[in-house]
């Protein structure tokens, strides 16, 4: 038996040492949202292994870093970032992170000047507009071949051919929208202010400006009233952000709650392009006759 045992444990420590080796041909990007990441595998395909720094279903924000997700980041090749402030708590440990290949993604980008759940570099949500999401392919393209130039033209050409799909995305999304008899709407949290301004459409009312903000019975007066205004059939909630207020507006209203996603991840919605359909797909719903 004893020696059962260890013959096991050499075959463990073979198989761990042996593995970082066979993985040494990878860079190994950590990305802060899974739309991110998505982009990442895009445009790396086996080149890259990727790994989502916030959860699925986490609210990003509200994330706090651990100290074994701190360490993971410290064995990357290079991070890919959001930046307008969605990544709050990299403040804490830049020193930590201090020689590490970084990209954020939105720098270029007119970012919405809102003081956004709390934090004051305004509304990070740039992604929900496609042409947005374009601009951070392109950033990432060239993070990975500054990192990594021998890959460069797989890059180039993974990132290319990606980007002309996120057009006819973008296309097919007007398109639909065009459709829709509704062009205003009510949701909980203000992460759909890029995704309205590209296609033609009105965030009239918002719940929960900062986080944990508690409305006060006139700001859900005047959240009913707008519903009642424009002639909402819903009012759109976020997985991550579950509200009770909403609830209770939407009832007393008689409309429903159409639940959206702005960040994707979860086994339903691995990538960008179905994360947007998923959406458009929600929001068609109720906003077409
Ligand atoms: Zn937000």
């Amino acid at each position: 038996m004893k020696k059962f045992l260890t013959l096991l444990v050499c075959a463990a420590i073979f198989l761990h040492c042996s593995k970082p080796e066979v993985q040494s041909n990878k860079l190994l990007v950590g990305a802060s949202i899974a739309p991110l990441a998505d982009f990442v595998k895009q445009i790396g395909g086996d080149h890259v292994d990727v790994f989502t720094i916030v959860p699925p279903g986490a609210n990003p924000h509200a994330f706090e870093l651990t100290p074994g997700i701190m360490k993971k980041l410290n064995q990357t090749d290079l991070l890919v970032f959001n930046g307008a402030g969605l990544e709050f708590w990299l403040d804490n440990v830049v020193d930590n992170l201090k020689g590490k290949k970084a990209t954020f993604t939105s720098d270029g980008l007119d970012i919405k000047d809102d003081e956004h759940q709390g934090h004051h570099d305004g509304n990070p949500h740039v992604w929900l507009n496609p042409q947005n999401a374009i601009h951070q392919v392109k950033k990432i393209y060239f993070a990975l071949a500054d990192v990594d130039p021998q890959n460069k033209a797989t890059y180039e050409s993974n990132a290319a051919l990606y980007i002309k799909h996120l057009e006819i995305v973008d296309q097919d999304i007007q398109q639909t929208v065009d459709t829709w008899t509704q062009k205003k709407f009510v949701c909980f949290h203000p992460a759909w202010a890029y995704f309205a301004d590209r296609y033609g459409l009105e965030m009239v009312g918002v719940i929960e400006k900062r986080a944990g903000m508690e409305q006060s019975p006139r700001d859900i007066a005047e959240i009913i009233q707008t519903v009642q205004d424009i002639g909402a059939k819903a009012i759109f909630v976020e997985a991550q952000f579950p509200s009770h207020v909403a609830e209770m507006i939407a009832a007393e209203s008689n409309i429903k709650v159409v639940p959206l996603d702005p960040l994707g991840g979860s086994k339903n919605l691995t990538s960008y392009v179905d994360l947007m359909r998923y959406n458009v797909a929600q929001m068609t719903k109720v906003m077409k006759e």
